[in-house]
């Protein structure tokens, strides 16, 4: 077995162990393979070993592996992961299938006219800052459960982003900040499961399956705690030069 084989076995093995753990069925957790700063041949590798599911977190860059791959007749989901200009918004929705980093209603409203000229009903999920680490994206959401006004600040954003026509929210996505060791991040991930409890009961409408979380780090946390989307780049692929 090649390296990228070994890897990828591996990490769908822990992916599995760790649902077990949690008494989760592991066939509910999607490996999201970050392949940023790799090169479209890696892509390619990758998907002949069975990923379906790609993550990019710049548009400039995926463009061109999403080009190529649809070249290929390569049948893939394509996530992106990584803040968005306002100015890009269209190309994105133009190239990926799935978005995580919705983190406002201003940006969600943009994807939503974009892909109503389209046609599409995009699915997105709602960036949320759950650590209160300062400089993050995504929603201030780190005391919504004690400080009333961090609360309807956030309901009123998500109110307006569940409201559009063209975009089909399935759920939160945040990230941890960098920890020494896993389990540090754990607090942090059941704060974005339990602000997805509050939101579903809230818009029960819309859709808040899937929680984005956990990457090479604390993908295991991640997924102990309900993680239904894992974004791994360098426990696959090695790491980034
Ligand atoms: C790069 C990236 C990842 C993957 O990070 P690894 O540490 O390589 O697993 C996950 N999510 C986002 C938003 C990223 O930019």
């Amino acid at each position: 077995m090649g390296a990228l084989a070994e890897n990828l076995a591996r990490v769908r093995e822990r992916i599995a162990a760790a649902a077990r753990r949690a008494r989760r069925d592991p066939e509910r957790v999607t490996l999201v393979a970050v392949t940023k700063t790799q090169s479209v041949e890696v892509i390619r590798e990758a998907v002949a070993l069975g990923l379906r599911d790609i993550g990019e977190n710049r548009v400039e860059e995926a463009e061109p592996k999403i080009a190529e791959m649809s070249r290929l007749n390569e049948a893939i989901t394509w996530h992106m992961i990584g803040h968005i200009q306002s100015r890009k918004a269209r190309e994105v929705v133009a190239h990926f299938d799935v978005i995580h980093s919705v983190d406002s209603a201003r940006l969600a409203e943009r994807l939503d006219r974009f892909a109503g000229e389209r046609g599409q009903s995009l699915p997105i999920l709602i960036e949320c800052n759950v650590s209160g680490e300062q400089g993050k994206d995504g929603l201030p959401a780190d005391r919504f459960v004690e400080d009333a006004a961090q609360a309807g600040a956030l309901v009123a954003e998500m109110e307006q982003i569940v409201g559009l026509p063209h975009l089909q929210v399935r759920g939160l996505m945040t990230m941890a900040p960098i920890a020494s060791v896993p389990e540090q991040s754990r607090p942090v991930f059941q704060q974005l499961r339990r602000l997805r409890d509050v939101l579903g009961g809230r818009f029960p409408t819309a859709g808040w399956a899937d929680l984005s979380m956990g990457m090479t780090d604390d993908f295991e946390v991640a997924v102990e705690e309900g993680a239904t989307l894992v974004r791994v780049g360098r426990a696959v692929f090695g790491e980034r030069l």
